[in-house]
């Protein structure tokens, strides 16, 4: 289902402002104007983002690129977001910072896709000058709907290949 861009614009705390983005990243989305995100740290909320084409890539690089924010917080990245990051140099400004993104699963007894959100410094660590990216994914993990073990439902070295770039 095609659904248009929209979002929320949370009033500004302090020097923090949040973003909450929900519908489709394409050729017709229309981002906020980078002048009115006048703020130091900038958390975008990707947890809606259903979609993202190649155009609506396009769109997104020069947009982040515009935004006057020293740190850029991206929060609940999608499996199509982090697909994005993974190919897309430049997709990721330096000063954004995952806090968090989703990992796809599937269960095979009951035939159900499903997600599991991985926190930044609980379930992984990216890569720094002084040390290597980390991933934990506690195992097993029970199907919501049937309880019966889940697996992940990617190439795990290509899907966490965004944390290990910096
Ligand atoms: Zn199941």
């Amino acid at each position: 289902m095609s659904k248009s861009l929209s979002y929320n614009q949370t009033p500004k705390e302090g020097s923090t402002l949040r973003l909450e983005f929900f519908g489709n990243i394409d050729e017709n989305s229309r981002f906020p104007a980078p002048k009115n995100l006048n703020t130091n740290n900038l958390i975008i909320d990707l947890n809606n983002i259903t979609m993202i084409n190649s155009l609506g890539i396009r769109a997104w690089t020069r947009w982040m690129k515009e935004l006057p924010a020293k740190v850029i917080t991206l929060e609940h990245c999608t499996p199509p977001i982090v697909q994005q990051m993974n190919i897309v140099s430049g997709f990721l400004p330096q000063k954004a910072v995952i806090e968090s993104f989703y990992v796809p699963f599937y269960c095979d007894h009951c035939d159900t896709e499903s997600k599991v959100l991985m926190l930044k410094n609980k379930d992984f660590t990216p890569k720094t000058s002084e040390s290597e990216a980390k991933v934990s994914i506690k195992s097993p993990i029970p199907c919501s709907n049937c309880d019966a073990e889940r697996e992940i439902d990617t190439l795990e070295n290509k899907y966490f290949a965004f944390l290990k770039r910096r």
